[in-house]
């Protein structure tokens, strides 16, 4: 598995036999950059097969329909949060607005990061549905940061794709950021669900990447939003 930084935020490429999947797209304008790394892998843009969604935040499915061009990939999400990326729908604004989003919606404007072009999703998921993908790729959905946020085990290899279901700034786990957050309520208790999966190692949207002992950094997570 390959963690590939884009700016700001995280996306995964999964080998899958001869063929790629992508979880999450990053920002728009950075296909061209995450088909380079498909490149450097030897591959060519047919062999990226699934692209994964998380949720619907723009910084996750920015350059979904041009990676969707260039590729021809089938792009899974859950059907909650298939609306907004689809462009039936825009999402949500900010859930509680501060200076840091103030900040960060001005930047992405000036960059053009908030023009989402739509992007059609081939195939709705659904909790607890086992995609056949690198051996078994299981679907949890774990709701609260968007209603349909999905994270996804990699279960050959006891890993696990959070998203923004948590974040894990400065190595430390935790319920993801409430100003982008839709029900924080909802995201704790996906985080608590999240501390009872069986997994080794896990990735996240944002932040860094827990090799060993991850879901021990999850239950203190969880211990932590008891105090
Ligand atoms: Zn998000
Ligand atoms: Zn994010």
């Amino acid at each position: 598995m390959q963690v590939f930084g884009v700016p700001y935020v995280n996306t995964f490429l999964i080998e899958d036999g001869p063929g790629l999947a992508l979880v999450d797209s990053g920002l728009p304008k950075r296909a061209e950059l995450l088909l380079a790394a498909v490149a450097a892998l030897g591959r060519t843009p047919k062999d990226l097969r699934h692209i994964l969604i998380t949720h619907h935040h723009e910084d996750h499915t920015g350059s979904l329909a041009a990676l969707g061009r260039r590729t021809g990939a089938t792009v899974y999400a859950h059907a909650l949060d298939i609306p907004v990326v689809q462009g039936d729908r825009p999402g949500p604004p900010a859930s509680r607005p501060n200076a840091f989003s103030r900040l960060t919606e001005r930047i992405g404007r000036r960059m053009g990061f908030t023009e989402v072009e739509p992007a059609m999703v081939g195939h709705p998921v659904a909790d607890g549905e086992v995609l056949p993908i690198a051996g078994g790729l299981r679907v949890l959905h774990t709701p609260g940061h968007t209603p349909g946020h999905v994270s996804l085990l990699l279960e050959s290899r006891r890993l696990l794709f959070a998203g923004d279901a948590a974040g894990a700034m400065f190595g430390r786990v935790g319920p993801p950021l409430g100003v982008y957050t839709e029900d924080m309520a909802e995201a704790r208790r996906s985080l608590r669900a999240l501390a009872e999966v069986d997994f080794d190692a896990a990735c996240f949207g944002h932040g860094g990447f827990i090799r060993a002992d991850a879901v021990a950094a999850f239950r203190r997570a969880v211990e932590r939003l008891d105090q």
